[in-house]
């Protein structure tokens, strides 16, 4: 399980860039790009032996802030119904009820019909129940209410969406700085 566990990085001035698994954040160690780190406990990777049989190995913080471009002044997260439904909570924005990937639907709010575009503020995860009623029509016109107002993530709340498998000191730092208004559930 924990080789699964990968180490988020950062850019210098600490917002996240990448998860990465954990020979690239050796690799980085190595180039010595990593200006600073954070978290408790750290992972431990195993080298070569060397003549004497000793292994060798590496420690390795969960979140490294590294060297290089700081990347790109806005944050544009690509949409993927993966994410969408995971931003939702798995829940039907309409009903209320969970259901698992594979019944849900991304609803358009203002329906693509109608000229509403496919983007984040214009989605929500729906069953595909809702969704049928709903068909061609805005919440207004056919008499649905919305359960929360979506939203556009942060980098943080990326992060956070795009990885199941994150630490407790990981989901720490994603956390301060989150800002969507719902509930986020427990990885
Ligand atoms: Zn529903």
């Amino acid at each position: 399980m924990t080789s699964q566990v990968r180490i988020l990085r950062l850019n210098k001035s600490g917002l996240p860039q990448a998860w990465v698994s954990r020979e690239d954040a050796a690799t980085l160690y190595a180039k010595d790009q990593v200006l600073w780190s954070l978290g408790s406990e750290s992972f431990r990777l195993n080298g070569g032996y060397n003549q004497i049989g000793e292994r060798s190995h590496l420690m390795l913080a969960p979140i490294i802030a590294c060297t290089g471009k700081t990347g790109k002044k806005s944050f544009t997260p690509a949409l993927s119904n993966r994410m969408l439904f995971r931003r939702d909570g798995h829940r039907c924005m309409y009903c209320g009820f969970e259901f698992d990937d594979r019944s849900l639907t991304r609803d358009h709010i203002i329906p693509r019909v109608q000229g509403g575009p496919d983007n984040w503020k214009n989605v929500v995860a729906a069953c595909a129940r809702c969704n049928g009623h709903k068909g061609g029509r805005t919440p207004e016109q056919a008499g649905m209410e919305l359960m929360a107002i979506p939203f556009v993530p942060n980098v943080f709340e990326f992060m956070y969406l795009a990885n199941r498998l994150i630490r407790g000191d990981q989901m720490e730092y994603l956390q301060s700085r989150f800002t969507g208004q719902r509930c986020w559930e427990a990885a």
